[in-house]
């Protein structure tokens, strides 16, 4: 990035910030495109970004004529009661618009149920390893963070920190980032059947639509979920599956009493125009979204035998990113940066305690590529 490399900082009194912003470690996103083209002076058409669990398909054609119709109403502030994206997603899962909440990502949907459920110093319970924004926004309100030990989810363990700690809330992601590994619907109702009303419990299924697929049994209904428990929240995204990742737009499904706390804590006009109409469009192409997963699983495939041939770990993914434990002779994050160097961006997994790489499934091209590239580093 451009700096005026200027310091001013000694010259100047410096501003006191809140200090429970000192804990806050800035999440970082896979490496943009773009700052590899910087670092490294690689044509950008060279790159292959396989970091953030895009779909390598884009998105579809259906999504990108709708919006090019649209184009010219971003002068107007959008519709900000959502009304075709929210009937779009209430045929869907088949629940009402009042258990909705449209968030830019899913993201902000955390953002607003940390803030409006976790008082200072309460806790929020998640497994080992997952997805790093619980933590941030659980920092934001000064919580204290809980978390299992075992590397995929252990629901056994959560009720034992459960009733010991007495979380405010407590994250399942399943499947879960950055391992893959998922639960079943089955035994995540026995364990919410455990949990008092008082503690929130967020399903993050932000990689639903592939676990679904692959087995029937990991399905998670949201409809069934709030009928039968007031206290859980099941988060979606238009990230992954749909390929809508630069749209922004995630939702929430609970309870109507659930979502009428959290909407006092929602920005007006949060989702663009744009992104509402593709994610509305989006969930109406049926065939792309199969057509990715029937891509993701097929090429899954090659990763599993390419990890057999190089005898490295892979965990059982039901995603669409493939999880690589090296052995203690390698090393994650010189193989990433080698990767790197190459014009081929993946996830380091070092920051989450392992010596591991996450990969999204790519193109059939671009994992010949991956495959051809990470032997050499290995
Ligand atoms: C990608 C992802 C999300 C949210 O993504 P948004 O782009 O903010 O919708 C949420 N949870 C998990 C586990 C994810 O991997």
């Amino acid at each position: 990035m451009k700096s005026l490399g200027l310091d001013l900082i000694s010259k100047v009194k410096q501003v006191q910030f809140n200090k429970k912003l000192q804990k806050i470690k800035t999440y970082e996103a896979g490496k943009p495109i773009e700052l590899v083209v910087r670092e490294f002076g690689i044509e950008p058409q060279e790159i292959i970004k396989l970091a953030s669990n895009e779909n390598p398909l884009g998105c579809s054609i259906k999504v990108q004529d709708a919006v090019s119709k649209i184009i010219s109403k971003m002068s107007m502030y959008p519709d900000d009661s959502m009304i075709k994206l929210k009937d779009a997603l209430a045929t869907h899962y088949e629940v009402g618009s009042e258990n909705l909440i449209i968030g830019a990502g899913s993201d902000q949907v955390i953002e607003f149920l940390i803030h409006a459920k976790v008082e200072e110093n309460a806790k929020v319970l998640t497994n080992s390893v997952t997805f790093a924004m619980y933590e941030i926004y659980a920092a934001h309100v000064g919580a204290q963070m809980l978390k299992t030990t075992s590397r995929e989810h252990d629901l056994e363990e959560f009720y034992q920190l459960y009733k010991k700690e007495n979380p405010s809330v407590i994250f399942i992601c399943t499947p879960n980032n950055p391992t893959g590994d998922a639960l079943g619907a089955k035994e995540i109702k026995n364990f919410l059947k455990k949990i008092d009303n008082d503690t929130l419990v967020v399903i993050d299924g932000a990689y639903m639509e592939y676990a679904q697929a692959k087995d029937a049994n990991k399905e998670i209904k949201p409809k069934e979920l709030i009928a039968e428990f007031g206290n859980v929240i099941y988060l979606g995204t238009f990230s992954k599956a749909y390929g809508l990742g630069g749209m922004r737009v995630g939702y929430g499904i609970s309870s109507a009493s659930i979502i009428k706390e959290l909407y006092k804590l929602r920005p007006p006009f949060n989702i663009t125009t744009l992104s509402l109409e593709a994610a509305s469009v989006a969930l109406e192409d049926e065939e792309f979204v199969q057509k990715s997963i029937k891509l993701n699983f097929n090429e899954m495939k090659r990763y599993e035998n390419f990890a057999k041939e190089q005898k490295i770990d892979i965990i059982n993914s039901y995603t669409n990113f493939v999880t690589f434990c090296f052995n203690d002779n390698q090393n994650s994050t010189s193989i990433a940066s080698s990767l790197l160097e190459s014009g081929m961006i993946v996830r380091d997994l070092v920051g989450y305690g392992m010596n591991a790489i996450r990969v999204t499934v790519g193109t059939s091209v671009q994992n010949d590529k991956f495959f051809a590239l990470v032997v050499k580093y290995l």
